[in-house]
């Protein structure tokens, strides 16, 4: 064994020039082992952490971690009785005078009596069974008791204090407690305590920070652990020293990674690839309409970009439905006739498929080819070599399209569809498959125009801020989900006379099995109205299942689609004119703005009747009603934006929501702007991290888990 570890890390080493930077150092994989080996962990609330903190793979120590408090409990206060605040947490040494349980065969709480020589406070216990509480609060005995204070009736009391102490436990109580945000069933003192564990075990790090960015000179360890350990309130506010330190890392992780991979693509000098624009004008006269000023203007910027010998680098923005997938049709043209290859990847197998669908009859002439996960091998084998030998121009596809297998003949064009669900790996992948081969990534999560530099470093911006003419807004109401019955009989008359809707089904904790349930469950719910004529699509369905779903719908054969939010992106179906969603108040508002958009397609009037469950707070009433005043793609982000920074979480962590974890923008815009100057400096003359000074922020990016461009250093 030894011996073979001996020879493993000879090659280890003889290789660490080309793979070093692929491989986690091995100084963090405490922070990386799952929460469940953290000790005083067990399988079941391992599970609700996993639950709670959300990544795919299961909760790591650093997930945790970076789980900060969202307030504290403050028990400093150790006041006497006489001067204790009502409405406010409390710690009271106090004696115990008396016991005063319900009348006997009587339900009620027992009531226990306790005073100091100020005054006397009823500590008031609803249990089923008193036992503890006789043994922890024996009448004559002295205690400490941590709790909300109330004045009730005239007298001072404390419903279930969150701490009955001894002299020797209050010595070990922690002044100032953290508070977690939760899930059912995971208790606040597991979470407190799997933090410290966590903290326990993490590694000492090298800062990576160059020394006049001090943030009261607290290091990465040493804010969290003030985060997580925190003195007073003050210590876990976002604006304090620990979490802007903190906050500062994870925007320096996202800036260096941007420039770093921008670096690198650059390094390749671009191709020239002109076009006379033929094929193009090919397309244009097979099109049922003209194009907009936005599309036309969007199409001329990436015709000269791709003819200057400088390699593109292009984000093309534009809202839902404003008609970005001729523009990158147009682009592939352009491509193919400087004879080169292009790719279309898009983010699942519908719209793949869709996009092979429509282009196809448009793109006469050219050779299209689908390639997604569902080919067969052998499919697969004899695509790969058409790809290989040149004998097809245009690859639509998934993911497949990028991985190792996949050779292109000469590929000249790389079009990325609803970049937001790719990674920037992905993108570099299919990017580095052609010989500095010219990217265009395309996105219809309207970001704000402040952000876009944060997501998407310096990339040049094509806006498509015009939508096709002969749109009519779409109606949108938002209405309470008691409403229910309502609902289904105007979706039923609208059926009636030949409509066809969709229905969205909420996202129940963050689980795809258990939105799955709700969607079967609601399915079933409305095939006792509308029988046969219900359709289900859920992302737990093989492709041709979903594919039949989604085609039988387009077809008309069923007219109510149900779905969970597999829909979001980019399907077509200019029929549908009504989009029910459920549980509204659960979706992030440019997730709500995405589903709506599925609707609105065609010339006929649309709905969109976005179903709450109250009770909704002032903030989350106003998120929905913004849905119902704008269709403006940019504005609902912008004011999401706003309402975010206005402390409502909802929408935070929501699928879609380009996020970070720690930092946020409308709080921490200055930061970003130093985290950017910092990279710029450090990328400027050491992109690949290779000076001894920039060595640890490799560290950094694994942390933040940017460690995409930490491969990309080594990739050659
Ligand atoms: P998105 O930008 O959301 O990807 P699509 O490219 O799917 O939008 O276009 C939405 C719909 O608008 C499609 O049905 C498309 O055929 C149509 N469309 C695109 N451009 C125009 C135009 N200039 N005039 C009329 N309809 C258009
Ligand atoms: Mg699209």
């Amino acid at each position: 064994m030894a011996a073979a570890m001996g020879a493993v890390a000879l090659v280890a080493a003889r290789l660490s020039l080309v793979v070093e930077g692929n491989m986690r150092p091995a100084l963090l994989d405490s922070l990386f082992a799952p929460v469940g080996a953290l000790p005083g962990v067990g399988p079941k609330n391992a599970r609700l952490f996993d639950r709670l903190l959300g990544p795919a793979d299961g909760a790591r120590a650093l997930d945790l971690l970076f789980h900060l408090p969202v307030g504290v409990l403050d028990r400093r206060a150790r006041p006497k009785v006489r001067d204790a605040q009502t409405d406010a947490i409390a710690t009271l040494h106090v004696r115990v005078t008396e016991h005063r349980p319900p009348a006997p065969g009587r339900k009620g709480p027992l009531r226990v009596l306790v005073e100091d020589e100020t005054g006397d406070v009823e500590l008031v216990f609803f249990l089923n069974n008193f036992e503890w509480v006789k043994q922890k609060l024996p009448v004559g005995a002295t205690r400490w008791v941590s709790g909300r204070l109330e004045l009730w009736d005239g007298h001072l009391q404390m419903v279930h204090p969150d701490k009955v102490l001894d002299e020797e436990e209050i010595a070990r109580l922690a002044p100032v407690e953290p508070v977690y945000g939760l899930t059912e069933g995971l208790y606040p003192r597991i979470v407190q305590k799997a933090a410290q564990a966590a903290l326990a075990k993490a590694p000492a790090l090298p800062e990576w920070l160059p020394p006049p960015l001090s943030f009261d000179k607290l290091s990465f360890m040493q804010a969290l652990r003030r985060l997580h350990g925190p003195e007073t309130p003050d210590d876990v506010e976002p604006t304090g020293p620990a979490w802007k330190r903190l906050a500062f890392d994870e925007l320096l992780a996202g800036q260096l990674a941007l420039l770093m991979v921008r670096a690198r693509m650059r390094v390749a000098s671009g191709r020239t690839r002109s076009s006379e624009g033929k094929l193009a004008a090919r397309v244009l006269a097979a099109l049922p309409y003209g194009l907009t000023g936005a599309q036309a203007r969007a199409s001329e910027e990436i015709r000269a970009d791709l003819a200057a010998p400088k390699r593109m680098i292009r984000l093309l923005q534009g809202d839902v439905g404003a008609g970005k997938t001729i523009v990158a049709l147009l682009a592939m043209c352009h491509a193919v006739e400087a004879g080169g290859q292009a790719a279309l990847m898009a983010p699942t197998e519908i719209l793949a498929r869709q996009h092979f669908e429509r282009l196809g009859p448009l793109a006469a002439g050219l050779r299209l080819e689908l390639f997604t996960g569902r080919d067969t091998a052998a499919q697969r084998r004899e695509k790969h070599a058409r790809l290989a030998a040149g004998e097809i121009d245009i690859a639509i596809g998934t993911h497949a399209l990028f991985q190792d297998s996949v050779t292109f003949h000469n590929l000249g064009l790389a079009v990325v569809d609803e970049q937001h669900r790719f990674g920037v790996h992905q993108r570099l992948a299919l990017a580095g498959k052609g010989d500095a081969a010219d990217l265009l990534v395309m996105t219809a999560t309207p970001i704000p125009r402040s952000l876009v530099l944060t997501y998407f470093g310096d990339m040049d911006v094509s806006v498509l801020d015009e939508k096709p003419p002969g749109r009519v807004a779409i109606d949108t109401r938002v209405i309470p989900l008691e409403r229910l019955e309502d609902v289904i009989a105007g979706v039923g008359r609208a059926l009636a006379s030949g409509a066809r809707a969709y229905w969205v089904c909420p996202l129940v904790e963050e689980s795809e099995e258990l939105d799955v349930a709700a969607a079967e469950d609601r399915a079933e719910a409305l095939r006792q109205f509308f029988g046969a004529r219900v359709g289900l699509v859920h992302g737990r369905m093989k492709g041709p299942e979903k594919d039949a779903a989604m085609e039988r719908f387009q077809r008309g054969e069923t007219a109510v689609l149900v779905a969970t939010t597999v829909i979001e992106v980019g399907v077509d179906v200019p029929e549908a004119t009504i989009m029910v969603i459920e549980h509204a108040e659960r979706f992030g508002l440019a997730q709500l703005h995405q589903l709506r958009g599925r609707v609105g397609r065609g010339t006929g009037r649309s709905t969109c009747l976005l179903l709450y469950k109250g009770p909704l707070g002032a903030a989350g009433r106003a998120r929905l009603e913004i849905l119902r005043e704008s269709e403006d793609g940019f504005r609902i982000a912008e004011e999401d934006l706003r309402l975010r920074g206005e402390g409502d979480v909802l929408g935070a962590r929501q699928a879609g929501a380009p996020g970070f974890r720690i930092a946020r923008i409308e709080l921490h815009g200055d930061l970003l702007r130093a985290a950017r100057a910092v990279a710029e400096d450090v990328v400027r003359d050491d992109e690949r991290l290779a000076q001894e000074a920039h060595r640890p922020l490799r560290l950094l990016l694994w942390l933040f888990e940017r460690e995409a461009a930490v491969k990309l250093l080594e990739a050659g």
